[in-house]
């Protein structure tokens, strides 16, 4: 079988430069994070708030741990002391709470827009209306301890390409409109995190810079 090391080195070599790769380690053990730390990765992300605590306080602390699942508010305090990004913020009162969280740690905190791009897939994410929203509102002006670093996005599981393709054509229109209209003087306002181990090298050719990628790197994973 082919190892951790090998994986990482065959997607680095099939991916641009200005493309980071979070390798996503849900649900496996540290044993296989340290092995793709130790072949250079530093991006790591995870989806379950306890599951990135344990593993924050047990791996090296040069990681940078992205936060890709659902997040609940009650939860945010957790992971507000350490964690690099947060890709799934969808309503105001999130980024709210990550804000009042990240200044009790002296932090300001990188968060994505999520959006809402695919079929029945995931009920979570914003459309353009509610984005719009959200930035123009008077409490989300008030807050300094987050950084709206760009958008995420997941398209829908199946195996028509074309299908995909249209739906990170619209999560790109959407990060070009913001850009515009929110953004047009804010250099941090720069990532499109889309793509996962199916469907990564589509969203490469529609303007992804952030790829997250899980089974093809740790191989599939196992739910008990
Ligand atoms: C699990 C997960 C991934 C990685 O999925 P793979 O298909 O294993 O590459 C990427 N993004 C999110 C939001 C995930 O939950």
């Amino acid at each position: 079988m082919e190892t951790i090391t090998k994986k990482l080195q065959r997607i680095q070599q099939n991916i641009p430069d200005y493309v980071s790769l979070v390798a996503v380690s849900k649900t496996k053990p540290n044993e296989a994070i340290i092995e793709a730390y130790e072949a250079g990765q530093r991006i790591f992300g995870e989806n379950k708030v306890q599951e990135l605590t344990q593993k924050y306080n047990d791996l090296p602390k040069d990681i940078e741990w992205h936060f890709i699942g659902h997040l609940q508010t009650n939860k945010v305090k957790y992971i507000a002391p350490f964690v690099s990004l947060v890709h799934t913020v969808d309503s105001i009162k999130l980024l709210k709470t990550i804000d009042k969280e990240a200044a009790k740690n002296k932090r300001i905190v990188s968060c994505l827009l999520q959006f809402f791009i695919a079929d029945e897939e995931s009920k979570f994410g914003l459309n353009m209306k509610e984005a719009d929203t959200l930035l123009q509102s008077e409490e989300y002006r008030k807050l300094q301890h987050v950084r709206i670093t760009g958008v995420m996005g997941m398209a829908t599981f199946t195996s028509d390409e074309q299908k995909i393709t249209r739906e990170f054509q619209t999560l790109k229109r959407n990060f070009d409109e913001l850009k515009k209209r929110y953004f047009s003087d804010n250099d941090s306002f720069k990532e499109i995190s889309m793509g996962m181990s199916n469907d990564y090298l589509l969203a490469i050719a529609q303007g992804s810079t952030m790829i997250r990628i899980g089974s093809t790197i740790f191989g599939e994973r196992e739910y008990h």
